[in-house]
């Protein structure tokens, strides 16, 4: 027998619909790719992502056409992707610090018939247009400019486009399965891969993420979302700032600590979402500026595992508690959040910073195991020790790639996310390692972000990566690439005694090598696999 409640398809442009209506003079505060910045409210974005809905209809755009964007987070971004969701259309949002090829591959892969772009990616436009030949707009965000113009003739303007069409439109009535949005993997290795997400994953995923446990979202919150809008669609907080009506300061390209101190100051926000790379930043521009960051609330750290460090400076030093948690782009992206249960209320402060320390427990709605090989059925113990595959299972993970025609998934149904990690007994995760960066020495498993996590530990240290180097007798030696703190006069022999306490004396590197930088990935995670090729024979000769 079926109920007799309504029923609704869970959908992007109720979300956008909800923050107009609700929370319409509710502000969003975007810098521009100019520098300059813009204040507007959710009234009008609302009423801009219509004008463009109209005029994408109006350019020949249909439902589940693929509509791309290269773009900072600012207020013409956010309007887009709520124009294209929310009128059925699917928002490719890309990573412009992809390689040209990979650029050109997604662009090509995902058959995206519009690409809206930023001016800082004028010459990345210019140089992939040649051959992508299924895009048939390019549309510039912002007014009219000349040089725009002149390097693409036939370029359309956002805000002409908005001007020129009318804010009455009705968000079609879809099925909820439909295509909404469109990310692709960062592919360390061969093609990325696209992960196509839904209407009804998303909305169940922005319910997840702005519980009290997760996020703790509402709308008293004055949201900064650092990740990009490439980054698995900055974790999904644009569409749960709309959710529950909060205010949003979108950075646009200054993601440098500096910048980001100044728009926390200006704008007293009271939380903000970042991988660790740019939170070292922060940290070291509100040092020098002398701010206490003092609206800062709270922290939402992911992307890469947290430093211990990092967490105990944002919470002594700036009253700023810091949330670690996990996901991926085959996973909406969150699969796991760190909040405390009642029952740690009672333990000491430095055994309730360990539990702090964790990836955290799953919300509602997604499931974790690990089980003993990757794509293996059989599962570990819960025990807080035991470090497995890690998979998941719920209903904003995927289950197939964009195009391919095998299934994502075991043959029991979750998919392996290729980490390897421990579970306790209430779920809290504790990631060891991606399976391709563990160092193996003797047939013994060394975890990298163990070792990185002591490494930056050290006040002497501003960035480290763990590699494994090849030994000629253990197969695998750890081996710490590291950049010096300002200043620091820090040597190799001092870096790796601080080791001796803190791990098993054969887990202790082998040797420290001072660089100036560390490669990033495009989503600012360590390129370890970079680091593996240039120095992975040090300890051969
Ligand atoms: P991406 O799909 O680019 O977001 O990358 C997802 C991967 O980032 C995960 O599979 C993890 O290896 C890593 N990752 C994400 N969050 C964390 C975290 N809190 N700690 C450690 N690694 C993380």
């Amino acid at each position: 027998m079926l109920g007799n409640m309504m029923f609704q398809p869970l959908l992007i442009s109720s979300l956008i619909e909800h923050a107009a209506r609700y929370h319409g003079d509710t502000p969003v505060i975007s810098k521009n790719t100019d520098g300059t910045i813009t204040k507007t409210d959710w009234t009008h974005i609302s009423e801009n992502a219509k004008r463009l809905a109209n005029a994408l209809r109006g350019l020949g755009l249909n439902s589940a056409d693929r509509v791309a964007t290269i773009a900072w987070n600012n207020h013409r971004h956010l309007e887009a992707w709520y124009a294209i969701s929310g009128s059925g259309m699917v928002c490719h949002t890309i990573n412009p610090r992809l390689f040209p090829e990979q650029l050109i591959f997604i662009i090509n892969d995902a058959q995206d018939r519009v690409v809206l772009f930023d001016k800082t990616f004028l010459p990345l436009i210019k140089g992939v247009k040649a051959h992508t030949p299924n895009v048939e707009h390019f549309i510039y965000l912002g007014a009219f400019d000349q040089d725009v113009a002149d390097a693409i003739p036939e370029v359309k303007f956002y805000d002409a486009l908005i001007a020129e069409n009318s804010a009455d439109f009705d968000w079609p009535e879809i099925d909820e399965l439909s295509a909404s949005s469109l990310c692709y993997t960062s592919g360390t290795t061969g093609n990325p891969k696209g992960a196509l997400y839904t209407h009804r994953s998303t909305i169940l995923h922005t319910y997840a993420i702005s519980l009290p446990d997760s996020l703790n979202l509402s709308s008293r919150d004055i949201m900064l979302p650092v990740v990009p809008m490439f980054h698995v669609n900055a974790w999904g907080t644009p569409y749960a700032a709309a959710m529950v009506g909060a205010t949003m300061v979108l950075p646009g390209p200054g993601l440098d600590g500096a910048s980001l101190v100044q728009l926390i100051d200006e704008f007293k926000v009271t939380v903000a979402l970042g991988v660790p790379t740019i939170w070292q930043g922060l940290l070291t521009a509100a040092k020098q500026a002398g701010s206490k960051l003092d609206s800062l609330k709270r922290n939402i750290v992911g992307g890469s595992a947290c430093p211990p460090a990092m967490m105990a400076t944002f919470k002594n030093d700036y009253d700023c508690e810091t949330i670690h948690a996990w996901g991926m782009t085959e996973t909406s992206p969150l699969g796991s959040s760190n909040q405390l249960k009642a029952k740690h209320a009672t333990l000491s402060e430095q055994d309730r910073f360990k539990v702090r320390l964790s990836q955290g427990r799953p919300p509602f709605g997604v499931n974790l195991r690990i089980t003993d090989q990757e794509n293996g059925t059989h599962e570990l113990e819960r025990d807080g020790h035991t470090t497995g595959n890690l998979q998941i299972k719920g209903h904003w993970i995927i289950n197939q790639y964009l195009g391919k025609s095998s299934s994502a998934l075991t043959s029991d149904g979750w998919f392996d996310t290729g980490d390897i990690a421990s579970l306790d007994q209430d779920g809290y995760l504790t990631l060891s390692d991606r399976s391709k960066d563990l160092i193996k020495s003797g047939g013994e498993w060394i975890s990298s972000v163990e070792l990185e996590n002591i490494a930056m530990g050290h006040p002497q240290i501003a960035m480290a990566a763990a590699i494994a180097a090849h030994h000629p007798k253990w197969d695998e030696r750890p081996v710490i690439i590291a950049i010096k703190a300002p200043d620091s006069e820090i040597t190799e022999q001092a870096l790796l005694d601080y080791f001796a306490d803190k791990v098993a004396k054969w887990q202790i590197p082998d040797k420290v090598i001072f660089v100036d930088s560390i490669p990033l990935t495009g989503t600012g995670k360590m390129l370890k696999r970079d680091l593996r090729e240039q120095f992975g024979n040090v300890l051969l000769s």
